[in-house]
């Protein structure tokens, strides 16, 4: 009998204060990617799937990222924590088609 399955893993890779697009508040924002994993017998074994989401901790609004827009968080964050960036989250938009667009590796 084999064992397969699916796990995601959860990994912090940016905190930054920017003004949120949903609130309009300047709070930190979690960036957080989110790989997913094809597992054997509860082992990963390779993944299937990554999405980056940025999630405001003042409302809890969370909207998923592009590779390029996570890894402009991410060069942020590093360059100075401090600096309040302005930025245009993707929004509304985001959350109907994004969704549907996950990216196997083929
Ligand atoms: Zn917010």
């Amino acid at each position: 009998m084999i064992i397969f399955g699916m796990r995601s893993f959860v990994r912090l890779i940016a905190t930054l204060n920017v003004v949120c697009g949903s609130c309009r508040n300047p709070a930190a924002q979690r960036v957080i990617k989110r790989t997913r994993w094809f597992t054997l017998f509860f082992i990963p074994v390779f993944p299937v799937g990554v999405t980056r989401v940025m999630t405001c901790t003042y409302c809890g609004r969370a909207s998923k990222l592009t590779k390029e827009q996570a890894d402009q968080m991410v060069a942020a964050a590093a360059g100075d924590p401090n600096q309040p960036a302005m930025m245009t989250p993707a929004g509304d938009q985001s959350t109907s088609s994004a969704t549907a667009r996950e990216h196997p590796h083929s």
